[in-house]
């Protein structure tokens, strides 16, 4: 028997079964409600004005307040914040940071997309590739031709995450750790990387359009000498120009304000609570609820093994017998939005966003939810 009705999605769930917030999105990701609250009462002077006057330049004076203190980098760690996404980031590195040949991880859409862009680069030498099945988790080969070593942090298509230290035996070759939607939700040492880079859409909890990275010394040597070194950068892929623009707390190019803005709230938010540890610990008490009830579920099953499952973005396969995406489309039917699978993976899946904005407890009526939808089986 598959439960793939031709019943309409719009299996009315019990109110009381329902989420306080339904909004369980991987990427763009729930912002809460608060912030948002903040930015309608607060951010009325700022939205509009010239990020070239005091006004705009505090509030990024207050994000890089804010990274800081939640993610305490070494020292002489430097932040660098410019428009684009973590997309933009990739190309920028490519341009910015690989001197000739890089070294990918790839175990997922996202870090495959980086290979892929250093592949197209006309000024480098072909990529070195690990790669490991989707679900699974592939670090770059090391090889002393390799100058620079990039992986993701945590697969957000898939839902596994990987460690961030400096693989041995790789010299003064750079660390490029993706950290678009672990920076926030997963406690990361940023000694063990040299550019950590990341987004605000996903556990900071803002909206998209900006690239946030952390840059370690010798990421900022090696910027500054393939600068000097006259290979052709187009403004936008200048890593040097937007360390020196973030310097001044400014962007190269014109920034979105109420994006500035969530991120420096969801900072704040995070660090008047305990920082890392408190940002993290939400998002592996929801992790525990839902891997503890599909590990449970006589038709779930987590895709990821244990050892490499994320605490923010969990995937669930479901038995034949179930039609995940009817599942999705009744709890979005619901109110329930945003757990259908990455596009491309082609699972019979839900994905489940938990970054630390998501309550636990809303995990776990999200769970209660779908037992009702399977009918208590
Ligand atoms: C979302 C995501 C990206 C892309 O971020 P954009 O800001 O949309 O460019 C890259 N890498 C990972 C790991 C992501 O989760």
């Amino acid at each position: 028997m598959t439960l793939t009705p031709d019943r309409t999605a719009a299996v009315p769930l019990p109110a009381d079964l329902l989420p306080r917030d339904g909004r369980f999105g991987s990427g763009p990701a729930k912002v809460r409600v608060e912030a948002v609250r903040a930015l309608a009462e607060h951010a009325v002077d700022l939205l509009g004005t010239s990020h070239r006057q005091p006004p705009v330049k505090n509030l990024v004076g207050r994000v890089i307040e804010g990274l800081t203190a939640f993610f305490t980098p070494p020292d002489g760690y430097r932040p660098a914040i410019g428009n684009g996404g973590s997309s933009l980031f990739w190309d920028l590195a490519v341009c910015s940071l690989i001197d000739r040949r890089s070294s990918h991880g790839v175990f997922g859409e996202f870090s495959a997309k980086f290979a892929a862009a250093a592949r197209r680069a006309p000024h480098l030498d072909e990529p070195l590739v690990g790669e490991a099945p989707f679900g699974r988790v592939a670090l770059p080969p090391v090889d002393p031709s390799a100058d620079a070593y990039a992986w993701a942090h945590n697969e957000t298509s898939t839902g596994a995450i990987a460690p961030v230290t400096r693989p041995t035996g790789i010299g003064d070759a750079l660390t490029l750790v993706d950290g678009t939607s672990a920076a926030g939700g997963v406690v990361v040492d940023l000694a063990g990387v040299d550019a950590y880079y990341f987004a605000p859409q996903k556990s900071l909890g803002s909206e998209g359009g900006l690239w946030i990275a952390w840059l370690s010394p010798a990421a900022v040597e090696r910027t500054e000498r393939i600068a000097a070194a006259g290979r052709w950068i187009p403004d936008v892929l200048s890593l040097k120009l937007a360390l020196d623009n973030t310097a001044k707390n400014q962007t190269l190019n014109t920034p979105a304000i109420a994006t500035l803005f969530l991120l420096a709230e969801q900072l704040d938010w995070f660090n008047a609570n305990g920082g890392q540890a408190f940002a993290a610990g939400r998002s592996a008490e929801s992790a525990r609820r839902l891997y503890a009830w599909a590990d449970a579920h006589p038709l779930a099953t987590p895709f990821v093994a244990a050892e490499h499952r994320s605490p923010v973005v969990g995937t669930i396969d479901f038995d034949e017998s179930v039609d995940a995406k009817w599942l999705a489309a009744a709890l979005r039917a619901n109110g329930i939005v945003d757990t259908e699978p990455y596009r491309s993976l082609g699972r019979n899946q839900l994905r489940i966003g938990m970054y630390p904005t998501v309550d636990p407890d809303d995990v776990s009526a999200l769970t209660r939810c779908i037992d009702h939808l399977l009918g208590g089986r």
